[in-house]
């Protein structure tokens, strides 16, 4: 592997509580570990600055393809970093998308729970109809069942006897990390997305 491609393969970035909040390249996680923003951050939830990283990188220098090398320095390519400073969650809206949909109501059918492994058994329920004015909206639209769609048809829950499991909302960010980088994820990053309760 080439040393441009290691600069732009995936690090996961964690704030201060130790939560994920975004999928970044190398290239930038070794910017924050320069301007001291940033820790490396290992799966046994140790953290090291820049100058100790580069101290264990040491112990690492034959892992050909796992390490940068600059005529000054040597890095081996972190999987995590962790920002000390940083509280926030990223103010991301979740977009509205099918894909968002079926992540948020986890594959399942919200009035009968039924799991929908399907796609030709999945259908999107208005939970106040259209007809009546139901916008599509994260609070007002459901994953449901073909089943249970027909017996509601063009009523409210109420009026079809049918209960949702929980009230809709708009999911968490933590599912557009899911969404976006699945192809990216790696195992690694799980002890820190466990954390996060992403995989619950
Ligand atoms: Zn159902």
């Amino acid at each position: 592997m080439g040393k441009k491609n290691i600069l732009q393969e995936k690090v996961l970035v964690l704030n201060k509580y130790y939560q994920a909040i975004q999928i970044t390249t190398v290239q930038k996680a070794i910017c924050h570990l320069v301007k001291g923003t940033a820790k490396v951050i290992t799966t046994n939830w140790t953290t090291h600055t820049l100058d100790e990283w580069i101290k264990i990188t040491k112990f690492f220098e034959n892992e050909n393809g796992r390490v940068i090398r600059s005529p000054s320095i040597s890095i081996l390519v972190p999987d995590a970093i962790y920002l000390p400073y940083y509280e926030s969650l990223p103010k991301i809206d979740v977009v509205f998308s099918r894909q968002n949909l079926l992540l948020r109501d986890k594959y399942r059918c919200q009035y009968c729970g039924k799991h929908l492994k399907n796609p030709k058994d999945r259908t999107i329920d208005h939970v106040i109809p259209k007809s009546r004015g139901g916008k599509t909206v994260w609070t007002n639209v459901v994953l449901c069942c073909k089943k249970c769609n027909l017996k509601k048809g063009d009523r409210t829950p109420e009026e079809a006897g049918l209960k949702l499991l929980k009230t809709p909302k708009a999911p968490k960010w933590q599912a557009l990390i899911l969404e976006e980088f699945p192809k990216h994820k790696k195992d690694i990053w799980k002890v820190f997305l466990d954390f996060a309760g992403l995989f619950e």
